[in-house]
Formats: C-alpha cells, structure tokens, sequence
C-alpha cells in the first residue's frame, strides 16, 4: 500500500534528521517513542485530514531544530498519547524511563483543564499550571511552546472561533513565555501567526509596506555592510554581518500601538555583526561610530547589563550619510545563540544537562515570583494582566548605591524600585533621591538611574493606596496589596464596598432589597470569595480589580434582570489608549484603542466604518476601502463592523501621507520642506528617493487637521517647480 510507504518513508527522514546532526542522541528511544506514537494514534486524524501522528512528529522536530535533548524529543512524540489513547503513564515510564514519563505527565497536566465558567478563568488557570510544571521541569514548557507553535501553524483548518481564541491566547500568553525564555525564533513566529489571525488586514499592510520598499532597503543595506566589512578586514577579519529584518508583529507594535508610521521606525532593517570574542564586540563598535554618526540616546548596552532573558547585544542606531538612521546589532557567536535560542541554548550540543544548574535556576527566577506573586492575589485573572504587563514589555536596570542592579519593566517609578529591593524598603518608604537629588514618588525610572530609597522607621507608617496607581510591575503591586489586606480589613470593606457602588451606578444595575444581597452573594461566590464581605475587602485591597469583574456583573445582571443578554463586544477589545479615542467615536464601545487604517488613512470628513479586531482594538476605515465589503450584512462576520463618526468636538492632528513625483533638481527637497514650513505643517518622516528617468519621489508624512488641510497641502506641493504630481498615498 502507498500510504505506508510513505509511512515508512516519513519515519526514515525522521531517523535520518537526528542521526544527521552529528549529536549524540538515543536513536533507539527516539525511534521506539515514534513507533509507539504512529501506533497508538491509528485512526485517529487532524482537522486537515492528515493521520494525528503527523503532529506529534512535527513537534518533535520543532524541538529538534531548537536543540533539545532525547527525552524531550521523546516526550514529543508521546505528548498526546496519554490524553488521547489507551497508553499509559506507567507504560511510559517502564519503556522510556522516569524522566520522558515525568514530560509526558507534565504536558498532560497543563493541558487537561477542566470546564471552568469564563475564558478568563481558564487561561489563568492554565497559566498557573504552566507555571508550576516550568518550576519543576522547564523542558514540560518548552515542550507545550512547541505543540502551540504547530497548531498556530495548521489553524487554519480550525473554526473561526478556535482560530481567535487561540490566536488571542497565543499573543497573551504563549508568545510573552517564550520571550521571557529568550527563544526568539518561536517567539516571533507564534505572534506573527496570531496576528495574522487576529487582524489579517493590518497584517497584509505591512507586509505590503515590507515588500514594496524591500529592493531599496537591500541595497541600502548591501551599501552599507560592504562599507562596515571594508573597515574591518584588518582589524576584525572574522566579523560576520548579515542583515535582519524586524518581524511583522514587531512593526505592528510599533505601529499601531506606539502611533508610529511605517517611516519613523528605525529598525526595521538593522545590520548585525557577530565576532568571536568579547573584546571584538566593543572594538567593531568604536569603528561603526566612526564610520557613522551616532544618534544620542539610542545606544544600549545588553552585554554589560543582559536583559533578563539572558539576551546580550551592543544596540546603536547611526544615520548613514544622506541621513538615513538604521540599527546596528553587535555580539559574539555565543551571545548570537542565546538571543535565537534562549534557554534551549542550554541543551544544545548537550546531552545529560544537570538540572540544578545554578545559572538557569538564577535566569528563571523570575517564574517563583511570579508564582510568589500570584499567591497574593485573590483575583485569578491577576495572574493573567501581571503576564501580560510584566513579560512583554521591555525593561529599563537602574542600579543601588551599592552597586546592585534591579531590572524593572520599562514605565516603573521609584516605587517599584524600592519594592523590588525588598518589601519592607517599599513599605516603609518616604522618598527617593535619584543621582544624588530628590525626586517625586512617581519619577519614572531611567535606564542606569542611580537610585537612594529614603526610609523611615516610624511605627504606623505604610504605603499609600495611591502608590497602587504609579507603579507598574506586578510584583510592586501585590506588596502592596499584601500590606493593605494584612493592615485594613475594616477601611478596604468600606473602599470596596463604595467602589463597587459607584461602579453599579455608572453601568445602570440597579437592585435592591433582598434581590440585591442574592446577587453579590451569587458575585462572590463566582469570584471565589467566601462572603461579599470577603469580596469587598479584596476590591477595596486591590486583590480583585474592579474593572476585571464589570464584564462578568454584567453578563450575570443581564441574566436575572434583563431577558436578552446583549454581547459585550468591549470584551475583545483588550488594549485600551485613552487618547486615541479623542477624534474618533465607535458606537457601543467607550474607550477602546482606535487605530486609522493605513489601508486608507481616514482623515476627518471622511465617511468611516470600525472593525473590531479581537485583541487590538477597533480599526477605522473609509467606508469605500476595498477592504470594507460592499455588503457588511452578507459578509463574514458582519457583527464586527462597528459605526463610527469623526467627533468633531476633538481638535486633534492626524498623520497623513503624501507622494511626490518631481523632476529631479538642486534643492527640490529644500523647497518642499519650505513650502510644509511656510503653511507651518509638521514633518513627521520624509524620504527621498530617486527613480528611473531622472525623476524623484518624496514621501512625507505630515500633521493634517482635516481633509480641507490636506487638500490645501497637496495644491501647495503643486505648485512647487519641478512636481509632476502629488497623491495622498495608501501606504
Ligand atoms: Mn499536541
């Protein structure tokens, strides 16, 4: 029969790739856990219709390429097997040894949840088990990254719902693990996919953009390693440079969260050096500020200070001689390894690692803190915002008079300095001198601040519940939290309590009498508190957010008092930028982040329409964009296409972009900008190019008011000498 040829075939590639690598692996146990996989999974078949072994088999190869060892590749295969046929646990154990059935059982744990009534709910639940299975074997997560990664990769066979769902959860969730164990490449590709899934629109933009400036930016980058690579020869001959291009997710970050236009980013392509040796590193960077000019502010150094992830690079943005900044990363071979591979690096080449390492205990530390943390927590769906503001984000290392260096996320103030010193430092903090001079509480911490925590020793003295609104990392915020619910019982019943008064008020639910004891009762209960008592005081503690709960009061008020629940579509809409909303009204939905297509780039007095993108907020199109359908009722899922108007009491600028075509001539770009100057237009990124036939294009984006405003740009740009045409571009 073909099909077992095939078979057959596909399992001696297998072998072949691991016997290939030159490593010593345990082909016998590698290939007996494929042979037992293929058997035990027999008629059983993926939503694609390929046989379900196919899957586990992809995940051991994922593994593979990250390095991982032959248990883990074992595990791999055998993953699923105990969820999904007769095997089990003891049958693994006695085949494969303790350690394949301890992955095995591991992976299983995290994922068999049981019905639990919310998706939040769950997630923080799965959340909390994979944090317990990384504190016992970091290889059970790294296993489950694997398993997301190939479904991520095969879900588009999947229904609609599972695809956002798990996109979702993916971003959430899957892709901040994987960047806190610095495996870049599976970082990248898992939010790259969920993206793509997410807002398949703004996805396709940039990989437009991408592609439609993708022949300049490579010569550009041709130019200049052949110039870097020219400098080093004698001094560094060894150098490697290669060129990188910055992920889809990444840009899309930037774009749409930070506000950026697709010219304003930087690093979008950054050129990479990588040397054999440390010295090197700082030797090749004093060359490229020589050869180029370097912008202030934009160097870091991750190798004398490593993010905590491990990662270590030198980072300097230089502007090329027209002007043009791009990002130069420098690091050595095995630096290199560790930024593509993070804590698999560990494994790789290795086999028989010892597991109480006590570098890799340092580096997951961060894991016991947040279990730490959690512990503090009554809220279950904490645990799920701490991932979310503590693992994604960048970091700033501000340093003790000591000498010690305390990594915080990016946007922490003093505060969270001195809690991540110690508790007692933050609870009995006063104020805080930076670089010797005294500052407010919520000074935002700088990278390399050196920072003094005043303290007094006065009895009584705590912090204050204000401090919970200026600090940033979770770790702060549960400290204090602790100190609140350990101090106040009586004073947080009655702030929770008048919180959650003016919070029912504000969303129209209104009971009274015995129904209005019932239903806390029922709130409560479904918060896992032990009386609504116990539910104020974790409210007014800050144990429970109040925000958090809102969407679930009001699904379970709908429920009792209303006959028709309504959706709550604001439940989607998960990052929230307040100022965004100014200009742009969504029906239904307050305070959600707005983002203008770049499909279209609306401008006020256009006729616009909100799509809710599951997780990114509501993007705004012209109504007549082609990627509005002609008839929403008959589309997709007309339900995420919103109403939207201008609000025209909001006088705000918007970014707009325009192409140039002009003949090509002495200060054209000079009279341009004189012209933008003179209409006192700001230039927010201006790129110049030439084409064929002695022609140039300019694009520029700008600050518009209006459509009016824009129109009023586009005939001054005509009239400048040499322009052949001016368009408002898509970009
Ligand atoms: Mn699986």
């Amino acid at each position: 029969m073909s099909e077992n040829v095939s078979r057959k075939e596909k399992y001696e590639n297998f072998i072949k790739m691991i016997k290939d690598s030159g490593v010593n692996y345990d082909i016998d146990k590698i290939g007996r856990a494929y042979k037992l996989c293929e058997q035990a999974h027999e008629g059983q078949f993926r939503s694609s219709g390929e046989p379900f072994f196919y899957h586990p088999v992809a995940v051991a190869t994922i593994l593979f390429e990250l390095g991982m060892d032959s248990d883990t590749l074992a595990a791999a295969l055998l993953h699923d097997v105990v969820e999904d046929t007769d095997v089990t646990i003891e049958e693994i154990e006695k085949q494969f040894g303790s350690d394949v059935a301890m992955l095995v059982s591991g992976v299983t744990k995290v994922t068999q949840i049981g019905k639990l009534p919310s998706r939040e709910e769950q997630q923080a639940e799965n959340i909390r088990r994979m944090l317990l299975a990384m504190s016992e074997d970091i290889r059970v997560i790294i296993i489950k990254l694997a398993d997301r990664l190939h479904n991520m990769r095969t879900i588009d066979c999947r229904p609609l719902k599972n695809q956002l769902d798990n996109s979702l959860e993916t971003l959430e969730v899957y892709a901040p693990i994987a960047h806190r164990l610095g495996i870049r490449t599976v970082k990248e590709e898992l939010e790259d996919l969920a993206i793509k899934h997410l807002d398949p629109v703004g996805y396709k933009e940039i990989e437009d953009s991408l592609q439609s400036v993708k022949e300049y930016r490579q010569q550009f980058l041709e130019k200049i390693k052949a110039k870097i690579k020219n400098r080093l020869k004698d001094i560094v001959p060894n150098a490697h440079i290669e060129g990188r291009v910055k992920s889809i997710h990444g840009i899309y970050r930037k774009m749409y969260m930070q506000g950026k236009s697709f010219d304003e980013i930087y690093d979008i392509y950054a050129v990479r050096i990588i040397v054999d040796t440390l010295n090197d590193c700082y030797n090749v960077l004093g060359i490229v500020h020589d050869i180029f000019r370097p912008l202030p502010g934009r160097f870091k150094d991750y190798i004398s200070t490593p993010k905590p992830n491990m990662y270590q690079s030198l980072h300097t943005t230089v502007l090329d001689r027209e002007g043009v900044p791009f990002e130069v990363q420098i690091r050595t071979w095995e630096m290199h390894r560790t930024a593509e591979l993070g804590i698999a690096a560990h494994w790789k080449y290795k086999e028989n690692i010892d597991k109480s390492d006590k570098k890799m205990e340092e580096r997951l530390a961060w894991i016991r803190q947040l279990l730490d943390a959690q512990k503090e927590s009554d809220d279950v769906e904490e645990i799920v915002r701490s991932i979310k503001t503590d693992l994604s984000q960048e970091d700033v290392f501000a340093i003790t008079p000591k000498g010690d260096v305390i990594n915080l996320p990016a946007g922490s103030t003093v505060i969270d300095f001195a809690y991540a010193i110690h508790s007692a430092v933050g609870n009995s903090m006063i104020g805080a001198k930076v670089d010797g001079r005294i500052v407010p509480l919520n000074h935002v911490v700088q990278t390399g601040d050196v920072i003094e925590i005043i303290t007094t020793s006065a009895p009584g003295h705590g912090p204050s519940r204000d401090w919970l609104k200026m600090v940033k990392s979770s770790e702060a915020r549960s400290k204090i939290r602790a100190w609140f619910k350990k101090e106040k019982r009586a004073e947080n019943i009655e702030t929770g309590r008048a919180e959650l008064e003016r919070e029912f008020k504000r969303n129209n639910i209104a009971l009274s009498g015995e129904m209005a004891e019932e239903f806390l009762q029922k709130i409560a209960e479904r918060l896992h508190c032990n009386s609504v008592d116990d539910m104020y005081a974790a409210i007014g503690y800050g144990g429970i957010s109040i925000q958090g709960i809102i969407p679930r009061i009001k699904e379970e008020y709908n429920k009792r008092v209303k006959a028709a629940p309504s959706v709550d579509v604001s439940k989607y809409v998960v990052s929230q930028r307040k100022t965004s909303t100014d200009g742009v009204i969504v029906e239904g939905i307050d305070n959600c982040l707005i983002k203008l297509s770049r499909c279209c780039d609306p401008l006020p007095g256009d006729d616009i329409i909100g799509f809710i993108t599951r997780g990114h907020g509501v993007s705004i199109h012209k109504t007549d964009c082609t990627n509005v359908p002609k008839d929403i009722s008959k589309s997709f899922e007309p339900e995420r296409w919103v109403k939207a108007y201008w609000d025209t009491t909001a006088r705000e600028s918007f970014k707009s972009t325009i192409t140039i075509m002009a003949i090509d001539r002495p200060a054209l770009l000079a009279d341009v900008t004189i012209a933008l100057a003179n209409m006192r237009v700001a230039i927010h990124a201006i790129n110049a190019r030439e084409i064929k036939g002695g022609n140039c294009q300019i694009v520029i984006t700008v600050s518009i008011e209006n459509l009016q405003h824009l129109q009023n740009i586009i005939s001054a740009m005509q009239k400048v000498d040499g322009v052949i045409s001016v368009e408002r571009s898509a970009q």
